[in-house]
């Protein structure tokens, strides 16, 4: 199976507000996306990462993202669009033929784990992709232009979506096209494989998946970057006691 990561990473990051976009913030010592790119580099299942990245942070992205950490899996650096969709779909073209699946990801969830990825790929061999998902923990409403609120939603049954979303090649690129031919523009890569028809698995994602999108976020990246380095370091003392 060969299976290829989209890394959209060519975002503005205007809600994280000053001056350094936020998939290159730096994270315990080095940016964002480096975290996120080297998870898939160390993933067995992963033949090549594609990251997605502003035209204008091309050299940085090669230099302090992919140079530095000695990726292999990257091969190539595609230029965003002007929305999300755009710059996966940059990247979606660039994909080599005879890849079976695609997994895109966002580059700013620096936390995403094997594990979960194994699930992903199981539960998408049944049907057309798969996608990671958490029960909403606050109350969801609906609220209307004039701050009123319109309905409360059932949370019973409304999850929050992460990525990585994983497709097979042919479907993602069929809706994709589908999608541009009719207009259409969506948040996620699941929303344009629903709305042509496939059919998309939901696997329990992780609440430690974050998206860093606001200040509170890279807060929160700094204290979950410090668990993991004190879980590894105590799981190498069992290894070897003394
Ligand atoms: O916009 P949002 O925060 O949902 O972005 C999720 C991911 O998509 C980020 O990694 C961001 O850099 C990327 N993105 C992109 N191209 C855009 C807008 C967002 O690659 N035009």
């Amino acid at each position: 199976m060969k299976m290829t990561v989209l890394v959209p990473a060519a975002g503005s990051g205007t809600r994280m507000g000053g001056n350094r976009k936020k998939q290159f913030l730096l994270l315990g010592g080095k940016p964002v996306l480096a975290h996120t790119l080297k998870r898939f580099e160390d993933m067995p299942e992963v033949q090549e990462i594609i990251p997605i990245v502003p035209e204008d942070e091309l050299e940085l992205t090669l230099l302090h993202c992919v140079e530095c950490e000695g990726l292999k899996k990257v091969r190539r650096l595609i230029p965003g669009g002007q929305q999300r969709q755009d710059s996966v779909y940059n990247g979606l073209k660039a994909v080599a033929k005879g890849t079976d699946y695609v997994m895109v990801h966002d580059g700013v969830r620096p936390f995403i784990k094997h594990e979960l990825i194994s699930l992903l790929l199981a539960a998408a061999s049944g049907c057309d992709g798969a996608i990671l998902a958490v029960p909403v923990k606050d109350t969801l409403k609906e609220v209307g232009k004039d701050n009123m609120v319109k309905r409360t939603l059932d949370r019973r049954v409304c999850y929050q979506v992460q990525t990585p979303q994983v497709f097979r090649f042919q479907v993602l690129m069929d809706a994709f096209k589908k999608a541009y031919a009719e207009g259409y523009y969506g948040t996620d890569e699941a929303s344009l494989v629903e709305r042509a028809g496939g059919k998309v698995a939901v696997v329990n994602g992780s609440y430690g998946n974050i998206k860093i999108t606001t200040p509170e976020d890279m807060v929160l990246a700094e204290a979950l970057l410090l668990r993991e380095a004190k879980v590894n370091a105590s799981m190498k003392r069992e290894e070897h006691p003394g």
